[in-house]
């Protein structure tokens, strides 16, 4: 099974507790206006590989021992089969090396859709953060973009280890982002606040830097 991926990084302290996998996967057909991914919405062929393959890179990538993998995008359930496959192969994976680790997934559908359409793919889950962006709601909650968004738990080990961040303000930890330098190019990881991207922008303008492209417009 194929599964179109955006981009993969180990460590991600900023989506989840712990030291985690953070996987994107690639493309989204929901649009949220202010979205800062929208490098991810394109569906492309030429960013598929197979699970078994992701999954080789999890276990090298994090030494074996994650706390946790986040699944974001683009939009997960927009690839409900490689979803599914992937989630199998890393349950596979938890159950037979003795790790622990949490699988927290990102969707933009409202919970309700999930529930009806998904059912089987939140049983594999531990914790979900569902509902679209919306850019007219302020950022109030840790790990997530807009007020609308709930973090739910989907299983006793979500439930254990997601009870203290339920409600937890967005700058608990103090730190949302965390930077990414890969070749020429440079990944922000995290939950962005209104404005942050432009401020961004504005202070490397002031250092002489501009950015060919960036992933928050078209
Ligand atoms: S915020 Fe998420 S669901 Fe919304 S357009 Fe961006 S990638 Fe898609």
């Amino acid at each position: 099974m194929k599964i179109a991926i955006n981009k993969a990084h180990f460590p991600v302290t900023v989506l989840g507790p712990g030291r985690r996998i953070g996987l994107w996967l690639q493309g989204c057909s929901i649009h949220c206006p202010g979205c800062v991914s929208q490098d991810t919405w394109h569906t492309d062929p030429g960013r598929e590989m197979t699970v078994a393959r992701l999954l080789s890179w999890c276990k090298k990538a994090s030494s074996n021992a994650p706390d946790g993998i986040t699944i974001s995008g683009g939009e997960p359930f927009d690839q409900p089969q490689a979803l599914a496959a992937l989630l199998d192969a890393l349950i596979y994976w938890r159950q037979h090396s003795g790790l622990d680790f949490d699988i927290l997934c990102y969707s933009g559908y409202p919970l309700a859709r999930l529930e009806k359409r998904h059912a089987r793919l939140l049983a594999k889950l531990d914790a979900l953060i569902p509902e679209p962006y919306v850019d007219t709601l302020a950022l109030t909650h840790l790990w997530r973009g807009s007020a609308n968004q709930r973090l739910i738990t989907l299983s006793a080990r979500g439930a254990e280890r997601y009870a203290p961040y339920l409600d937890a303000p967005a700058d608990i930890f103090g730190k949302r982002i965390q930077m990414q330098v890969d070749g020429e190019r440079l990944w922000s990881i995290g939950i962005p606040a209104r404005g942050d991207m432009a401020e961004l922008e504005r202070l490397a303008a002031e250092r002489g830097l501009r950015f060919a492209q960036v992933s928050w417009r078209q």
